[in-house]
């Protein structure tokens, strides 16, 4: 017999009570959150309109390293974690490598992604505020969905603003959403200024999240009791999501395992963020070798293609300003399947990770990440998302070069979440009407030409 069992199960007493803030380790902290009118930095009453008074704490603070996760999220959390942490058994014996390949699985939850880690830490604190309701964007519907989960949870109205190819495409997420309560809007609609401006300009266009982020920034500040909720990208985000890093050095302690590899799929950071936080700490204090590797869609590459700025969050240019690697917010990527990766921009503390050279990154095809995905499928048994396919994708290639070289490398990556209601992607793949679209270096000159100017 194996060794080592095909999971490792932490008791519900081993879910952390504190979330990390990989933030305070960071020896070149993320470039400040700036106003987008005077280019000073974001303080936290200039913020308080748009964001709930605890997560602003959150998002401004570089130096605390535990968070403490309240009671009331830590209850919700026992429902679905400690998420399982898997052996890839037979997904290795499949590549004939000697590599060990592990993963940690954020699909067992009925939003189907990590998301849910984030969305119920933020409809708590909004909720604690005495607010009404929130408002989001949501590209793919992972994020509408554990939101709506999340306000339903604790009372909350909700009001998703979800991109029009993925309000079309995924009907499904969408009524999971209106299961959960949420009232959900396909943008650019309109109901609002910005989403009348956008479709004024480009009639026809099929949505992006940093135009659906305007029309959710809008909604918010101009409606009493309500404040914008964001589920990936921010800082506060990351924060929350820690507890799958956290999760996972527990479980890699009691194999006795320490990883060579991590790999995550990154869309706008959260999951890759939450995942490596406890060991990219640990690198970056010189206590632990290990390659960090962030991959993204070749339709949307912002860390290998992008350029290293201040940029707006969205297409409206109500959001402040992010220093972060981006392709420009006015980068609409053709419509892709792994909706959840067509963000513009990236984390700020990826960004400055990935800047100090402590990070690699790494774009694949779309088509190669749907072979990776129906192998691991097929293997593995769980059908994963497209997104977390992404990384499936480099784990396998990871596995292979250790075939080559006979390196027995412990190779771990996020297995974000599940494919279900991905079927009209997995349905274009095998009938061969997928491309591996590539934006030209002209079509990203016209965004990046568009970058805000800062001194
Ligand atoms: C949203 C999403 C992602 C990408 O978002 P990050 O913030 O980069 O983690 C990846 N996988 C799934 C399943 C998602 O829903």
């Amino acid at each position: 017999m194996n060794e080592i069992p095909y999971k490792v199960y932490l008791s519900e007493n081993e879910i952390p009570t504190a979330w990390y803030n990989l933030r305070s380790a960071m020896v070149n902290k993320p470039a400040p959150l700036l106003n987008p009118g005077t280019h000073q930095p974001m303080k936290a009453e200039e913020l308080a309109p748009v964001f709930c008074d605890d997560l602003i704490a959150q998002e401004l603070d570089n130096d605390t390293e535990y968070f403490p996760i309240p009671e009331e999220v830590l209850s919700f959390y026992k429902m679905y974690r400690p998420s399982p942490f898997v052996r890839a058994y037979f997904l290795e014996k499949a590549l004939d490598t000697p590599a060990h390949i592990y993963y940690k699985f954020e699909g067992n939850n009925t939003s189907g992604s990590h998301k849910l880690n984030s969305a119920i830490a933020q409809a708590y604190y909004a909720k604690k505020q005495g607010l009404k309701g929130v408002t989001t964007e949501t590209g793919a519907g992972q994020w509408g969905t554990a939101l709506s989960m999340a306000c339903s949870y604790f009372g909350l109205d909700c009001k998703v603003y979800m991109v029009k190819v993925s309000y079309e495409q995924k009907p499904f997420r969408r009524e999971v959403m209106r299961v959960y309560g949420a009232d959900v809007t396909p943008s650019p609609s309109m109901s609002t200024n910005i989403g009348r401006k956008i479709l004024e300009e480009f009639p026809g266009t099929t949505g992006s999240l940093g135009c659906a982020i305007s029309e959710a920034v809008e909604v918010a500040v101009s409606t009493p009791g309500y404040r914008y909720v964001l589920g990936s990208v921010l800082n506060q985000v990351l924060l929350h999501q820690s507890v799958i890093g956290l999760e996972a050095e527990a479980a890699l302690k009691k194999l006795g395992v320490t990883p060579d590899i991590i790999i995550g799929c990154a869309g706008g950071g959260s999951n890759l963020g939450g995942l490596i936080a406890p060991f990219m700490r640990d690198k970056i204090r010189g206590k632990l070798d290990c390659r960090i590797v962030a991959v993204e869609p070749m339709s949307c590459p912002s860390f290998t293609r992008g350029t290293y700025a201040y940029d707006f969050c969205d297409t409206g240019m109500v959001c402040p300003l992010a220093k972060m690697y981006t392709l420009g917010s006015s980068f609409i990527p053709a419509p892709n399947h792994a909706g959840g990766l067509r963000y513009h921009g990236m984390s700020s503390v990826l960004s400055q990770l990935y800047d100090d050279g402590l990070m690699e990154a790494v774009a694949v095809p779309q088509t190669e990440v749907f072979k990776a995905a129906e192998l691991f499928a097929r293997v593995e048994g769980t059908l994963p998302a497209p997104e977390s396919s992404h990384a499936i994708k480099v784990a396998i290639d990871e596995a292979l070069k250790c075939k080559e070289t006979g390196e027995a490398k412990n190779i771990v990556f996020g297995l974000t979440g599940t494919g279900y209601f991905d079927l009209v992607a997995y349905e274009k793949f095998h009938n061969g009407t997928m491309d591996d679209y590539r934006p030209t270096d002209e079509d990203l000159a016209v965004s990046l030409a568009k970058l805000p100017k800062i001194d």
